[in-house]
């Protein structure tokens, strides 16, 4: 029996979770979602999902073409929505491999079989088919002062991770231009928000605040990044599912630029106010600069002029707002990061070459 689906990659992860939780509540497709479980896959992010007869986890990898197939002929989906992905710029320096694996082979395998499913569709269901490739505006490089991405600028990437993510963009822009393949990709900046693994910038500065230990920062903290709530960009991702044209880049951003030591900064108050409590405050003086990551990219800004004026998205929740929603979260999430904390995982700024 068929049912009215997407299959959504990688929604174990953080964006991928907010996407299929935001699908579960607000459209109507049953969400069949494939997901590695690596490092950074957690189930404990999709609990309020999980007794949903609409949503249906599979254990897989998008590189593995067998699996990818028996989805198509099982659950017959009209779209796939591609965030499965190796996102830690940090862990690609470490280890490029699997970003290359996952990422560059993993998303050619996945448009491969994605392709053969959609020549084989009734012409009805050709028409209406979409596969649309999550990515992000690190494949523009680096900014100077001024000036901001745009869909059409160069690609430049400039770590092990932005590289895959570019050549994966690359071949899904070859697969509309030679087969007439319905993608469409999104180039998003920063996001932050609820259950985002405590690896990356904003969560690991709000658990160590809360935890009085130091706070790293790469370098002086001045690199900057357009920060976006995920919730923003998952909305984002609907939009260009339901109404952007087929083939399309589309730029998603925050209007939000804040260098790295602001963002820091920012946290330590917010959780200051709500835990004036706590022995070390100012948790400001926690701040401890590290050394810079090799090849860190100075600046990155989005114009998503193009979003805006063709599918009416903007960003609905500032950063200061946003912030404030994402410290509250983890106030009030312990378990979800015990979870995470007893699997092993520690929060140490990774990708440094073995520099301390
Ligand atoms: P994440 O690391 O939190 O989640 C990635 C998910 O993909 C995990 O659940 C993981 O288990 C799964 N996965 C990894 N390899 C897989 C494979 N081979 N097969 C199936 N599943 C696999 O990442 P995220 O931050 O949620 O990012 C999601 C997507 O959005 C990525 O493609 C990333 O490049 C892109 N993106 C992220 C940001 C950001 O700020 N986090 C910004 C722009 C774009």
């Amino acid at each position: 029996m068929r049912m009215n689906s997407i299959l959504v990659t990688g929604g174990a992860g953080f964006i991928g979770g907010e996407f299929v939780r935001q699908w579960i509540s607000e459209e109507s497709e049953t969400v069949i979602n494939l997901d590695k479980l690596t490092y950074a896959g957690n189930l404990d992010s999709l609990e309020s999902v999980t007794e949903n007869p609409r949503h249906i986890f599979v254990h897989g990898d998008i590189g593995d073409s067998d699996c990818i197939r028996s989805l198509f002929a099982q659950y017959h989906p009209s779209a796939v929505i591609n965030f499965a992905a190796e996102s830690h710029v940090d862990r690609s320096i470490d280890g490029p491999a699997e970003f290359v694996e996952t990422n560059v082979l993993g998303t050619f395998r996945l448009l491969e079989e994605s392709r053969s499913y959609w020549q084989s569709l009734p012409e009805s269901e050709t028409e209406s088919f979409r596969f649309l490739h999550v990515s992000t505006d690190e494949v523009y490089g680096s900014l100077g002062p001024v000036g901001k991405f745009t869909e059409t600028t160069p690609y430049a990437p400039n770590s092990p991770y932005s590289a895959s993510k570019a050549s994966s963009d690359h071949f899904v822009r070859a697969y509309f231009h030679t087969y007439g393949f319905p993608t469409l990709t999104t180039n998003c900046s920063n996001n932050y928000g609820p259950f985002q693994f405590p690896e990356k910038l904003i969560p690991v500065i709000i658990l160590n605040c809360l935890e009085g230990k130091a706070l790293p920062v790469y370098g002086e903290g001045l690199q900057v990044r357009d920060w976006l709530h995920v919730s923003d960009h998952c909305r984002a991702i609907r939009e260009v599912l339901k109404r952007g044209r087929v083939g399309e880049v589309y730029n998603i951003g925050g209007d939000s630029e804040k260098t790295n030591i602001e963002v820091v900064k920012t946290i330590c108050k917010v959780v200051d106010q709500l835990r004036p409590e706590l022995q070390h405050s100012p948790s400001e003086s926690l701040i401890k600069h590290v050394t810079d990551r090799p090849g860190h990219d100075k600046r990155y800004a989005i114009d998503f002029n193009k979003i805006k004026a063709e599918l009416s998205w903007s960003p609905k929740i500032s950063f200061d707002e946003g912030i404030r929603m994402t410290v509250e979260w983890y106030l009030q999430n312990k378990l979800w990061i015990e979870n995470i904390a007893s699997g092993g995982h520690h929060r140490a700024r990774l990708g440094l070459l073995g520099s301390k």
